[in-house]
């Protein structure tokens, strides 16, 4: 395909579709983006802003289903069904539990790493390329824990990282782990700091600056749905509700929704959302030198510009049922009682949809029925994290070339 003879368009306006949209134009296709509402309008706005490389491990952990079922017995905890909406996911539960069993687990850690590992390198390369160091906090993160049981019960985890390179350190007692955060409850005895962790000073500010790169290169974005794609052998048409439009290829990226257009063309995929809480609280909230993550309760604290955003947990209950921003309150005592110096007025709540798979695996690759359509979306926990990446393979699959990592755990024909 002719660069210049060809127009790709890109669905959603997210910081995966961004990160493609940039990346193609700058290869030099022509370009233009499609979104309902704008950018950085759902889960790319309000996340923790954190660029977790250091997080390799699948969500579907072996044991996980043991400990579940604990967790989900609290009704605000850490992870939560709505009875209303057990039968509907069930099927996802199946595949998790399936992605839990040892060989699934540890296929799917060598595919996050590698993963990982890409997006870091094309992070660091776009940050230069648009001069963007001063939106990136290189702070590291310290993950907290309460007595030597809950420590040790997460040992495993920590060596996984430790044995794919990275850098963990270990922190035993108050004044070493004060070293790195004063301020926390003295209920956390141990901590790992992982240095290598990076964070963005506000994810939307971060999606905003691409788009603005995209456009002072010629790059449009248009609010528009997009209700069908259908694929034909010389070109793709789009419908929506301002119009047809027709593309040379299409990249979709519509996060969490992206699983009915994909089954409009054939692809069955088991895409759900993990709705996930947070509340950001204004400037001077809280002196927070790191990335705090509070494994055992789901939840992490994050600088926001100037303030703080108290966040995390998983709600299972798809895309149509309104926010339980009880939530969001429960996530906010928490970090009130483990941060006591922590100034929890005049904070705003957000709940936003992860685009989750069961494998924790996005689906980035060729529809199964067109080349034509590419899928990029599923990123789960981690979209911010996996864009660079995400884009520097969908570019690939463009262009019709190999990637510097294997791509087959990311095809939407895994499920098939
Ligand atoms: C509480 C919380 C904290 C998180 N923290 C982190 C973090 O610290 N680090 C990290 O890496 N990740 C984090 N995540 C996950 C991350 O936010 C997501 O993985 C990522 O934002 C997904 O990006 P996306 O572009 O795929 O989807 P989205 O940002 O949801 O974008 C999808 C876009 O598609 C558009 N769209 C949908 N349907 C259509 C249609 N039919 N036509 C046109 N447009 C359409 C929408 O308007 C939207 O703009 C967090 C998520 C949550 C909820």
């Amino acid at each position: 395909m002719a660069k210049q003879d060809a127009n790709i368009i890109v669905i959603g306006a997210g910081v995966i579709g961004l990160s493609c949209a940039l990346a193609l134009q700058r290869a030099g296709f022509r370009v233009q983006v499609l979104d309902r509402t704008g950018v950085a309008a759902e889960a790319s706005q309000g996340n923790a802003g954190a660029f977790a490389f250091t997080e390799v491990e699948p969500l579907a952990t072996p044991g996980i289903m043991r400990k579940a079922p604990r967790w989900l017995l609290d009704p605000l905890g850490p992870l939560s069904l709505p009875l209303g909406y057990a039968v509907q996911f069930a099927p996802w539960m199946l595949r998790f539990w399936r992605a839990s069993w040892r060989d699934r687990y540890e296929q799917s850690t060598r595919a996050q790493t590698s993963l990982m590992q890409l997006s870091k390198s094309c992070l660091e390369e776009l940050i230069a390329s648009i001069q963007a160091e001063e939106m990136i906090r290189r702070e590291g993160q310290l993950q907290l824990y309460e007595g030597e049981a809950d420590f040790n019960a997460n040992q495993e985890s920590l060596k996984l990282k430790q044995a794919q390179g990275i850098e963990v350190q270990i922190l035993k007692g108050a004044d070493a782990i004060a070293s790195i955060q004063p301020g926390l409850s003295e209920r956390f005895t141990h901590a790992a700091y992982t240095p290598a962790w990076m964070n963005v000073c506000n994810p939307a500010s971060w999606v905003e600056r691409l788009a603005q790169h995209f456009q002072e290169a010629g790059g449009e974005i248009t609010i528009a749905t997009v209700n069908a794609i259908q694929p034909e052998s010389a070109s793709v048409t789009l419908n929506t509700d301002q119009g047809t439009q027709t593309a040379s290829k299409v990249i979709l990226a519509c996060g969490a929704w992206s699983r009915t257009l994909a089954q409009s063309i054939g692809d069955r995929l088991p895409l759900d959302t993990e709705r996930g809480y947070n509340t950001t609280l204004p400037a001077g909230a809280f002196d927070l030198k790191t990335h705090l993550t509070f494994p055992a309760h789901g939840f992490v604290v994050s600088r926001i510009d100037e303030g703080v955003r108290v966040g995390g947990a998983v709600e299972f209950g798809g895309l149509q049922r309104p926010p339980n921003y009880k939530r969001a309150q429960t996530l906010l005592n928490k970090a009130k009682r483990f941060l006591p110096g922590l100034n929890t007025a005049d904070g705003v709540q957000w709940m936003g949809f992860r685009p989750s798979m069961p494998d924790s695996l996005p689906v980035i690759s060729h529809a199964s029925q067109s080349d034509r359509v590419i899928y990029c979306f599923g990123h789960g926990h981690l979209g911010l994290t996996q864009s660079a990446g995400s884009a520097q393979l969908v570019k690939d699959l463009v262009l019709g070339e190999a990637s510097s990592i294997d791509r087959a755990p990311f095809s939407a024909k895994r499920f098939h």
